[in-house]
């Protein structure tokens, strides 16, 4: 029969790189919950509107990238592409819009976009991601910032990546940088991309976020924002960056950064690198203000960002990073009235929290063969006649050493 492969773009975490990834995600959780996030789970599917509705019409993820399907009762239902929607969805309706905000919520677990699969893009990948939900404070973007930041300096890979920020400016500001984009862009309307034609008309902000060569080329001549500022989105920028550098969060200012989708408003940032190529974005977020009101819910100015788990843990790889495997014991029965004994004494070891294996067949050689082949650290020894006495053999695999040891004695030894 024909060996089946993993579905394009989907891959198994195996061995050094499951050990990456869960650390990325155990690292995140620890940190989150520091700054006062608790944790969320949101279905892995959802009505398809809940992305449809919040992402925009004309955003890649919608256009292009979506798992979308009816299933058997005919309901259109979608793999999740990116969980701040189903946060704001849960929000609304789990009735938690009114009393207790802000609230601050971390996730982790698996999003789904039809791409097109590359190093570091999947079409199943993972994020970690933190939102405050509820909080119109410049002090919220930074310490939401802050927090990411302070995750990839935990894992060891901040001095590999640059934070870029931005504003994208209140509705007054948008309206009135809309319209110089297209002044400037419409001037230029041969020279883009077909896609870019399009959100010339639909989004023309859109076009920032283009990846296409020629679009780049354009995009560098284009106006900034910077230069139609409202006084209250100005000051509203000038107070993150101040909160940031309070928090001691380096940035550099980068009028291009416009977020991929439709809802974000003043503050949108990236945590950037150039140690993976093409993919380099490896955090990104910004404040979202419309996106409860879109759900269903009251207005709920919010705050957030989601990091790409397999690029977090890429970087891990090239930093040298990588989790070791635990290193166990071995517990090594020679001859037939040892192995009740290994038994008793593999579960103590497990019981005061020791890593212990026994191998279930073997003699000695094969035992230590196996000991060797595991990476365990020790092996205990425990023969027939040395039972007797109440001692066994306590070997040091690294060193190779060995000494009788007290039978009693040997879990206080390994703890
Ligand atoms: P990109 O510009 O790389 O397509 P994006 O703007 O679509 O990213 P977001 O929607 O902001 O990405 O998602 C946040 C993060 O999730 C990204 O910065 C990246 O680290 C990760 N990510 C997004 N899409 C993928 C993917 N297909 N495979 C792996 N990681 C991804
Ligand atoms: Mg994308």
């Amino acid at each position: 029969m024909t060996q089946l492969q993993p579905a394009r773009g989907t891959h198994d975490l195996i061995g050094e790189e499951f050990r990456r990834h869960h650390r990325v995600i155990e690292v995140a959780r620890r940190i989150s919950a520091l700054y006062g996030f608790e944790e969320w789970a949101t279905p892995i599917f959802e009505d398809t509107r809940v992305f449809s509705r919040s992402l925009g019409d004309t955003s890649d993820v919608v256009t292009k990238e979506m798992y979308t399907f009816q299933d058997r009762g005919g309901d259109s239902v979608t793999l999740r592409p990116e969980n701040t929607a189903g946060v704001c969805r849960a929000l609304v309706s789990n009735g938690l819009t009114q009393g207790g905000l802000p609230r601050k919520v971390f996730y982790a677990g698996p999003m789904f976009r039809y791409e097109r699969p590359q190093k570091g893009r999947y079409r199943q990948f993972h994020q970690i991601g933190i939102e405050v939900l509820g909080a119109a404070e410049p002090l919220a973007d930074a310490e939401v910032i802050a927090c990411g930041w302070h995750i990839q300096q935990e894992l060891g890979i901040a001095e590999g990546t640059v934070l870029e920020i931005n504003t994208l400016g209140d509705a007054a500001s948008r309206e009135a940088y809309r319209a110089a984009l297209v002044a400037y862009f419409t001037g230029h309307r041969d020279r883009l991309s077909p896609d870019s034609q399009t959100r010339l008309e639909k989004n023309p902000l859109r076009i920032l976020d283009s990846k296409d060569k020629g679009d780049r080329a354009l995009i560098e001549g284009a106006p900034t924002i910077f230069d139609h500022l409202t006084p209250e989105a100005a000051a509203f920028f000038e107070g993150v960056m101040r909160h940031l550098d309070r928090f001691g969060v380096p940035f550099r200012k980068n009028p291009r950064i416009v977020r991929g989708l439709d809802y974000y408003s003043h503050t949108a940032f990236e945590f950037v690198t150039d140690r993976l190529g093409a993919q380099g974005t490896v955090m990104a977020g910004g404040r979202y203000d419309g996106l409860v009101e879109e759900m269903g819910g009251p207005p709920t100015p919010s705050v957030g960002w989601a990091a790409g788990v397999e690029r977090l843990s890429l970087l891990l790889a090239e930093a040298g990073l990588t989790p070791p495997a635990p290193r166990p014991v071995a517990v090594v029965p020679v001859g037939e009235a040892a192995e009740g004994p290994a038994l008793d004494l593999l579960q103590a070891l497990r019981r005061a929290g020791v890593v212990a294996e026994i191998a279930y067949k073997g003699n000695l050689k094969r035992r230590m063969e196996r000991a060797n082949r595991i990476g365990a650290r020790a092996a205990v020894i425990l023969g027939e006649d040395e039972l007797a006495k109440g001692i066994a053999q306590l070997r040091d695999l690294d060193a190779g050493t060995q000494e009788s040891v007290a039978i009693g004695e040997i879990v206080r030894r390994l703890a």
